[in-house]
């Protein structure tokens, strides 16, 4: 069995991995050769933590195995970072242990990938303006990744913490980009692609603030009961996601689903974008948004590839198991 430990991670896998991971295995799910196992996520009763498993099996690649973490609020007080994940994954044939990862850097660079995949394959061509809704751990990431599938010029955002709008001045100087902070309207009228990733539990970003032509990925609702925007704007938008199942039930289409606005028959996989069996956007009017609930097979398939690197990079740990 192989160990790549969490520290080892950032050496080997780049966005540009991670991306052709995230973008193999969604296509695979919409062709039906990948599926994900139903999610197990539980309040423990200890330390506050939220603990959980996501898992599948994408028989094209024979990634096999499961992400197992969750949340330790109290960690930051231990040095520690609060969100912790370590993926297992499994040989297909024989069913035994192949590796362990650590699972922490890859679960940034994996969500960062879906809402690139995303734009890459939902935004309009000439989109110039990226809006950033949220500057916590994550917002680094996915500018980082959003800018390398658009000629972006420019980087504007809002966060409910303005004390936290500093991580996205310092993450678009470091691209080369300026920045202006911006209130809500403003981010609508002027972004051409919108990226939220916060913690959110309310609409955030409103219909009317949103123009035509506009891509929005959702990115922070991943649990139920959270929100990011109004559900009046995932009514308006051409809808997709990475797996429906979970976009109606704890991604940002939930709110929309239970009000009846939408109904899982209006939201496609981005997959069936990604393989040519759905035409995407269609006009530079539509607006087009992403639900990215993060599902275990992105883990897997980001794991999976740094194993390879961490093997041909000699980094790998091996242990009889
Ligand atoms: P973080 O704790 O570093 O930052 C949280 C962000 O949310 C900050 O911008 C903060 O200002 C904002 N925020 C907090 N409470 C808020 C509220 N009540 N209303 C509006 N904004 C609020 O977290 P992070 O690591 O950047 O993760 C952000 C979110 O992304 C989390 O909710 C996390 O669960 C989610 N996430 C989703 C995926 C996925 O695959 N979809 C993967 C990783 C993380």
């Amino acid at each position: 069995m192989i160990i790549v430990p969490e520290k080892e991670i950032a050496g080997l896998i780049g966005r540009k991995d991670a991306f052709e991971a995230v973008e193999n295995v969604f296509a695979a799910m919409a062709s039906g050769a990948a599926y994900n196992f139903p999610v197990i996520r539980e309040a423990i009763g200890h330390a506050d933590a939220l603990y959980g498993f996501k898992s599948g099996f994408d028989r094209s690649s024979l990634s096999l195995g499961l992400k197992s973490g969750g949340y330790w609020p109290g960690n930051m007080a231990k040095g520690l970072t609060n969100h912790q994940s370590t993926v297992f994954l499994f040989d297909a044939d024989t069913g035994q242990a192949k590796a362990v990862v650590g699972g922490n850097l890859l679960t940034a660079l994996r969500t960062a990938a879906a809402s690139a995949v995303s734009i890459k394959h939902l935004a309009r061509k000439d989109a110039k303006v990226l809006g950033m809704i949220g500057a916590g751990h994550q917002s680094a990431f996915q500018m980082r990744a959003a800018v390398e599938q658009r000629d972006f010029d420019k980087v504007i955002g809002w966060n409910l913490h303005p004390e936290m709008l500093v991580r996205l001045e310092e993450t678009a100087n470091e691209l080369g980009l300026p920045y202006e902070s911006v209130d809500l309207d403003r981010l609508g009228a002027e972004a051409d692609v919108i990226i939220s990733i916060t913690s959110s539990f309310e609409p955030i970003l409103k219909a009317a603030q949103v123009t035509p032509g506009t891509h929005v990925a959702c990115m922070g609702t991943d649990t139920k009961g959270k929100q990011e925007v109004e559900t009046a704007l995932v009514g308006q938008a051409k809808l997709f996601t990475d797996e429906i199942a979970q976009s109606a039930t704890i991604g940002e289409c939930q709110h929309a689903v239970a009000a009846g606005i939408v109904s899982e028959d209006n939201i496609i996989e981005i997959g069936a974008v990604i393989n040519a069996t759905h035409p995407g956007r269609t006009s530079d009017e539509d607006i087009t948004l992403f639900d990215g609930t993060g599902v275990g097979l992105q883990d897997l398939a980001v794991a999976s590839a740094a194993v390879e690197l961490a093997i041909q990079k000699g980094v790998a740990i091996n242990v009889d198991f």
